[in-house]
């Protein structure tokens, strides 16, 4: 049974006190007071904030304190349940309506609503058009959008039902509105803006900087050697993510970690519900477990001492990779975040793109998200220097990432690069044909292999001529110049 009403009790309050006797916290974090503040005073506010910096409590405590219903719209429906759990565990009257009730149960919390029985309602975007009738008839407290993202056509995870949002602001021009994100580059924030009429809304930004999480990416040669290693090495018996990128993969990742004794769980959404709650459940209880999963898992899963986050693939934007890898270190505790990635996986992802489904204009936009994350990747400048300039923020190098404890060896690849392209140049030109880089390395580095010889590719001028540069460097020179885009 949920404990009474706290809202009678509280809307008088200063914001501070009804944090402290609702939540229990002793104060703010961050910019936490003056965003509530805000929208208390009934002003617009546009939210950029870390995952786990507290963004709820941005819209949740304004919703207690102004009078009426305060309407959060989020496309994460898995975690409706969850949260409106947690918020009447404090008192709070709070309900959700999306896909997952029936006509009664919608009916029920319609009839909540316009009697002014909810403090706060959870809708999911594609709802809104069905329940928007009765807010001429409801006293409402603000709107509160989150993952305002979802909005940005240029973004890396546009809802096209985030497009009718706008209308909130041109119906309802007396109440308040905050969006909220943890993922926004300086475009995706300036079309949020745009798209959903906040030009007049104060702009709140955080840092974006988790100082607490090494950065690391290696090339993706037998990475899951790597990645038990670097368990072994320096997160025995601790909890971590481990992110593949399908399916059978995370079946046969996880196994194999079980077979070397490393504790580890897989998680997507081919497993039963039941067998996904089991195990993270036992991720979240127990200690030391590894979650091998698709990218599906970890959203809204508060686990604050995850030690480290591996991907074995290539992440498709930087948005994603900050995402996920921000799970990793919650606590404030040393974790890491560490990536292996090879040539593989670009030609897979350009070749989704290309055979995707997308308009031309998401696929444009799906092509800078790799580039940009293939540039993170090839860098050879601080890490974390180049993901916050890539959210809009400026740093030095941070002493704290695998380029700036091991500062890659840099040389004049000239020479080099005109070697490949004149391979490819003949080999395209020549066979009429494309080959894997693979291949060029191998007449490169003058190897005969069946099929340099089948095809006679040993008679080729190029031939043998790139024997003064290893295989790792070769490797290295196709995926920067596949990084920049010039393959
Ligand atoms: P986000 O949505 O930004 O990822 P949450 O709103 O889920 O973050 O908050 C992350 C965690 O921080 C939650 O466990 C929340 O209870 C806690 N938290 C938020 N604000 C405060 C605060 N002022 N004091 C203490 N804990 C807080
Ligand atoms: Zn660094």
């Amino acid at each position: 049974m949920a404990a009474a009403p706290v809202a009678a009790l509280v809307s008088a309050a200063a914001p501070l006190e009804v944090l402290q006797r609702v939540w229990g916290y002793e104060s703010f974090r961050g910019e936490q007071a003056d965003i509530v503040q805000t929208v208390i005073d009934g002003g617009d506010a546009l939210v950029l904030m870390p995952t786990g910096g507290g963004k709820s409590l941005c819209y949740q405590l304004p919703a207690l304190i102004r009078e009426g219903t305060a309407v959060v719209v989020s496309p994460l429906i898995a975690l409706m349940q969850d949260q409106v759990d947690a918020l009447e565990q404090l008192g709070v009257r709070a309900a959700f309506l999306n896909s997952s009730l029936d006509l009664d149960q919608r009916r029920f919390i319609e009839q909540q609503l316009v009697a002014g029985e909810l403090d706060l309602l959870y809708i999911a975007p594609e709802r809104l058009q069905q329940v928007a009738p009765l807010f001429d008839r409801t006293k409402l407290s603000l709107f509160a959008i989150d993952e305002a993202h979802c909005v940005a056509q240029w973004g890396h995870d546009f809802r096209p039902e985030y497009l009718q949002l706008d209308e909130l602001g041109r119906r309802w021009p007396e109440v308040p509105r905050i969006a909220l994100t943890a993922t926004a580059t300086v475009d995706t924030r300036s079309e949020i803006v745009e798209r959903l009429g906040l030009g007049e809304a104060r702009q709140f930004v955080s840092s974006f900087d988790r100082p607490n999480i090494q950065y690391r990416i290696a090339p993706g040669a037998q990475a899951r050697q790597a990645l038990l290693k670097v368990i072994r090495d320096e997160h025995d018996g601790q909890a971590g993510i481990v992110y593949c990128l399908s399916r059978k993969s995370v079946e046969q990742t996880s196994a194999w970690l079980n077979e070397q004794g490393v504790e580890a769980l897989p998680y997507h959404a081919g497993l039963s519900g039941e067998q996904r709650r089991r195990n993270q459940q036992r991720f979240l209880r127990e200690e030391g477990i590894v979650v091998v999963a698709t990218i599906a898992f970890g959203m809204g899963i508060d686990k604050p001492d995850v030690r480290f986050v591996a991907h074995l693939n290539l992440p498709k934007s930087v948005e994603g990779y900050y995402q996920e890898t921000g799970r990793a270190g919650r606590d404030g505790a040393a974790s890491t975040a560490w990536l292996a990635y090879g040539l593989q996986d670009v030609v897979q992802q350009r070749r989704m793109i290309d055979q995707g489904g997308g308009s031309p204009v998401r696929k444009r936009a799906q092509s800078q998200h790799l580039d940009a994350m293939l540039a993170l990747c090839e860098t050879v400048e601080c890490r974390r220097v180049q993901l916050l300039r890539y959210f809009g923020q400026e740093s030095t190098a941070c002493g704290n990432c695998d380029t700036c404890l091991e500062p890659p060896p840099t040389f004049d690849a000239t020479v080099a690069v005109q070697k490949l392209l004149s391979t490819i140049v003949r080999l395209a030109r020549d066979y009429n044909q494309t080959f894997g880089a693979g291949h060029h390395i191998d007449v490169l580095l003058g190897r005969r292999t069946e099929r340099v010889e089948s095809r006679g590719h040993d008679q080729l001028s190029t031939f043998g001529i790139g024997r003064d540069v290893s295989e790792p460097t070769w490797r290295s020179i196709v995926r920067q110049l596949l990084a920049s885009g010039i393959l």
